[in-house]
């Protein structure tokens, strides 16, 4: 379920529902500031080698126990492409020589709300495939022989890298 804003993050007093440039939002009276309730930027790696792609099985909710893309929120201060790498290292122990962006797209999360994908190509991969953090398993998949892909998101993005290695 997703979770919002009850308390003001600043002052720790309860927030009131109120209304400013058209939006239902939270607002704090003592300090006199309203919380927008934004979309969140995440990214979603494309690392393909050999023909086959590299995907991971999520242990967290949404979509437990299913494949994705690796990836995740982006952090403070991070580039596009830093998020990509790290999200790859932290999730299949892979790094990337080369991370470029690739595409992005906004989907709805019934837990984050609207949630910005940037999908971020990912190359030159080295290291020890091992899955961690937030994968509960991460293997290269034959891009003919995919499993059930949790994200409409991320199928968009495999589709349209397809599309892209066809016409080259
Ligand atoms: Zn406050």
């Amino acid at each position: 379920m997703r979770r919002r804003f009850r308390f003001c993050p600043q002052c720790g007093r309860p927030l009131r529902d109120d209304k400013t440039h058209g939006l239902k939002v939270k607002y704090c009276t003592p300090c006199n500031r309203h919380y927008f309730d934004n979309p969140v930027p995440g990214v979603g790696v494309i690392a393909v080698r050999d023909g086959k792609i590299l995907l991971v099985k999520r242990k967290l909710p949404p979509m437990a126990g299913t494949w994705a893309l690796p990836g995740g929120f982006m952090d403070q201060g991070e580039s596009i492409e830093n998020a990509g790498r790290r999200e790859l290292l932290e999730e299949t122990g892979l790094r990337a020589d080369r991370a470029k962006f690739f595409d992005a797209l906004s989907m709805g999360s019934y837990m984050f709300g609207t949630v910005v994908v940037l999908a971020v190509e990912a190359s030159g991969l080295h290291g020890k495939l091992t899955a961690a953090d937030d994968a509960a398993d991460a293997r290269f998949f034959d891009l003919k022989k995919m499993p059930f892909i949790a994200f409409s998101g991320h199928v968009k993005f495999i589709r349209k890298y397809l599309k892209q290695l066809k016409s080259n």
